[in-house]
């Protein structure tokens, strides 16, 4: 390998978070024998022992969390199957539910207000349990397109805890519609003016001496559960990210057609089917709702 080779060609993408003088590292010698990963034993999988009140949502089969703190994406949820199994060890019925699930999930992500798209990931070098990623993208912020969103999750700064809190519990809350459990709590009520509420973040991101975060824009969709936003319902405008311009003001075509867009006020009676992907519901499956 040369000393200094080109850089490949998404270096000038504008999704891509780094600028100046960059070099690619030298590639080390392949190993012999690959180390295991976290958890190759379920008695040390930190999925297996971890109690459903971690999770934002649960279900007989499957599991749904969160990050323990907020990050500089408004939602980032990681969805893993109860059972100890990555992901070409699912049974048809688990690698069937698994579509199902990963459709949902992205949905209730993407019904939450400001987040204009879901990338969805897995990789499998971390912990040996199955676990996806579902990245929300915020709306308007078209340098964090693409496969860069990761990185920026790590990059920007966290976003505000309260309508991070409440983004949970509304995804929680329209993941319940479909059966399972929703555990995440919205945040608990700050009966607050909302110009005296904006100072107030204004002032606390001025304390942390950041930049106010990429998206803090409370839902406002007509989600799952009024309780959820009801409770939660923090008014703060828009803010602008570090060496970022502002959000661009007109919704992608297929974002603004996305079908959960508008929703019933009044759910449709559920089955009490909590099996993601049951035989009974295929209108829900495909999105009939
Ligand atoms: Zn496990």
């Amino acid at each position: 390998m040369s000393d200094n080779p080109p850089l490949p060609p998404y270096a000038e993408w504008p999704s891509f978070p780094f600028e100046g003088d960059l070099r690619l590292k030298s590639l080390d010698e392949p190993v012999e024998i690959e180390p295991s990963r976290h958890g190759e034993n379920p008695a040390d999988c930190l999925a297996c022992t971890a109690p459903d009140e971690n999770y934002i949502w649960v279900s007989e089969r499957w599991r749904v969390r969160s990050l323990d703190h907020p990050t500089g994406l408004p939602v980032v949820l990681i969805l893993e199957p109860r059972s100890h199994l990555d992901l070409g060890d699912l049974p048809n019925l688990l690698a069937a539910e698994l579509g199902v699930m990963t459709v949902r999930v992205e949905r209730a992500i993407r019904s939450l207000d400001g987040v204009a798209r879901v990338h969805v990931s897995r990789w499998g070098d971390g912990a040996a349990h199955l676990h996806v990623w579902f990245l929300a993208r915020p709306h308007g912020y078209l340098q964090l397109q693409g496969s860069f969103l990761s990185m920026w999750n790590d990059i920007l700064p966290a976003v505000p805890e309260e309508p991070w809190r409440e983004n949970l519990a509304l995804a929680a809350a329209w993941l319940a519609e479909f059966g399972g459990t929703a555990l995440a709590e919205p945040p608990r009520i700050h009966w607050t003016a909302p110009s005296r509420f904006e100072t107030e973040q204004e002032a606390a991101a001025a304390a942390e001496g950041g930049a106010p975060a990429v998206m803090v824009k409370a839902s406002t969709k007509d989600t799952a559960r009024d309780t959820a936003r009801a409770a939660g319902a923090g008014p703060s405008g828009p803010g602008e990210a570090i060496a970022l311009p502002d959000p661009v003001a007109v919704l992608p075509p297929d974002a603004a057609a996305a079908p959960i867009a508008v929703r019933s006020a009044v759910p449709a009676p559920e089955p009490a089917a909590d099996a993601p992907g049951a035989p009974a519901d295929p209108g829900k499956a495909l999105g009939t709702r």
